[in-house]
């Protein structure tokens, strides 16, 4: 029977990485965490992250904000000395949160991404307007009433559409999608 697979070797799985687990070659150097802009944010830091997810800290890790705040700036992909490329990694995080469906509770990021990918399965584009009613209202009201006058402002403009807009092929597309990711659920 083969070995299950580490906590570490799933989340390497979606790194795409063409031979053995680049996460295992990290030396906790921190140059990832001293150069992320967002780590004063993060539960856990990017050099930590990697820690964890080697220790098999799965419930730590996916529970974390750390990979919700990154900002993918790529800041630490490009500074490893061990070339891991940590800003992916924090994608292959979200991805696997999303998957699972096992996220903290309270932040803006898994809310706005599974609208996102509801809004692209159903028309084949993203639309602004129903995107936004996914984080507008966590913020306060003077925010919520400047982003509507804003979004008021474009729509009158013609720079926002009032409707969502569909593209051609949406049948196939959506074949694609559920080819690429689990869109269970969506159909
Ligand atoms: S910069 Fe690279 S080697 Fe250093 S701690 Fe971060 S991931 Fe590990
Ligand atoms: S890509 Fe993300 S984790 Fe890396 S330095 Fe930028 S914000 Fe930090």
């Amino acid at each position: 029977m083969a070995d299950e697979l580490t906590f570490s070797d799933e989340i390497a799985n979606l790194l795409h990485a063409s031979h053995g687990n680049p996460l295992n070659t990290c030396i906790q150097c921190g140059t990832c965490s001293g150069t992320c802009p967002s780590a004063p944010f993060m539960k856990h830091s990017p050099r930590r992250i990697i820690a964890m997810i080697n220790a098999d800290m799965k419930e730590d890790v996916v529970n974390s904000n750390t990979y919700w705040f990154c900002a993918s700036c790529f800041h630490c992909t490009v500074r490893c000395p061990r070339e891991i490329d940590i800003a992916e990694l924090m994608y292959a995080l979200k991805r696997y949160s999303m998957w699972n469906q096992q996220y903290q509770e309270d932040l803006i990021g898994p809310t706005f991404s599974e609208t996102f990918v509801k809004t692209i399965f159903g028309s084949g584009r993203s639309y602004e307007p129903v995107l936004a009613t996914s984080y507008l209202f966590s913020f306060g009201v003077p925010e919520f009433i400047q982003e509507a006058q804003t979004a008021t402002t474009l729509m009158l403009k013609g720079r926002l559409p009032v409707l969502p807009a569909r593209i051609k092929g949406l049948k196939n597309f959506r074949r694609m999608l559920g080819r690429i990711i689990p869109i269970g659920g969506l159909e």
